[in-house]
């Protein structure tokens, strides 16, 4: 059993101890982030070889591989238990540092610009798994104030340990990690969103769009045949409604294929009124795709004409492009 995916009371119910070790062995593991019961010092040698014989750490996560890029950005390979290898994306924004971590092994998803589905699903990650990355960058690092849950997989898709990362993450006998700096990103799985927004977490929900209809949107990311662009958007406005937390719509520029002023002008028709905020991003170009990025003289047309809309709109910067820090490509040149 992974004792790091556990909460204070789950722990205290299990070890069977004075009231206070439950919170006293999370601390170590959340806040001192060690990875061994050796290195709880404070604990009496007999419980902590009691510990060893019955719980693994899952924040216990061993480095294989880093690249840094020009700007700062670098790229983690992971080795976890069973071998499953993943990345994480450190960023060192003026604001602190940021961690982009993965919620699965792989994808289901099959978005078919995105690199982390092409060698199929392996496995959901443990939420100590997640907590993990985070650690273990922090510790090579520098303080990570910012989480994404932008890496390799769908989070909504592992949702139970996804929310149990960020009560894990954000308790204050841990890394107590603001969940305002948590940003939660989804390919727009409804039923999901819906019962996240009854969670009432102060966290910012990212929603990959990418289309403004549904025909462009089933064929770039192909779970919108399921949740067809007028329930989404039903249940990004429960969302809104619910938790007052503006969303952000990402929008992967594609050249030819989701990027023509009369595209931003239906976009803009969807979207009037909603609680949200549009973040657009060149098309990251992989082989695999055949698909190429709209030009920057594009992009900003595009977003011009949304703004002028009345629609908030950025673009991101890209950061990393140099080491190959796209979802997934880091992760299939190992495999
Ligand atoms: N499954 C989640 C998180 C995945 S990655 C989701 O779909 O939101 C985070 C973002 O990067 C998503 O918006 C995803 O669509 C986008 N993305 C993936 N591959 C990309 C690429 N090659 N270029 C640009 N954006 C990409």
């Amino acid at each position: 059993m992974d004792i790091a995916s556990m909460s204070i009371a789950e722990i205290s119910g299990l070890i069977d101890d004075k009231p206070y070790r439950g919170k006293q062995i999370f601390s170590w593991l959340h806040n001192r982030q060690v990875t061994s019961f050796e290195s709880m010092t404070d604990l009496p040698k007999p419980l902590r070889e009691k510990l060893k014989q019955s719980f693994s750490i899952g924040t216990d996560i061993k480095k294989l591989e880093s690249v840094q890029s020009a700007d700062q950005t670098t790229k983690y390979l992971f080795k976890l238990e069973n071998n499953t290898i993943i990345e994480s994306v450190y960023m060192n924004y003026r604001f602190g540092g940021s961690v982009c971590v993965s919620t699965q092994a792989g994808c289901r998803m099959g978005c078919i610009f995105c690199a982390s589905g092409k060698g199929g699903f392996e496995r959901n990650l443990m939420p100590s798994e997640i907590c993990g990355q985070v650690y273990a960058i922090q510790h090579e690092k520098a303080h990570i104030s910012h989480v994404v849950l932008m890496g390799c997989g769908e989070p909504l898709d592992n949702y139970n340990n996804v929310v149990k990362f960020i009560s894990l993450i954000s308790n204050e006998n841990g890394q107590g990690l603001s969940r305002r700096a948590i940003t939660v990103s989804t390919c727009g799985l409804v039923p999901q969103i819906t019962k996240l927004a009854d969670e009432m977490l102060p966290i910012t929900l990212a929603v990959s769009l990418h289309a403004p209809n549904d025909s462009v949107r089933e064929y770039l990311v192909p779970v919108a045949k399921a949740y067809p662009l007028t329930e989404l958007l039903q249940a990004c406005k429960y969302y809104t409604d619910k938790t007052k937390r503006q969303i952000t719509f990402e929008y992967a520029m594609i050249n030819g294929v989701n990027d023509s002023l009369s595209h931003a002008i239906e976009l803009a028709r969807r979207l009037k009124g909603t609680l949200s905020h549009i973040n657009l991003i060149r098309l990251n170009e992989t082989e695999f795709s055949g698909l190429r990025a709209s030009t920057n003289e594009t992009v900003w047309r595009f977003a011009d004409s949304l703004n002028n809309h009345s629609i908030k709109t950025t673009v991101r910067r890209s950061l990393g492009s140099d080491i190959n820090a796209a979802c997934g490509q880091l992760r299939n040149r190992q495999r």
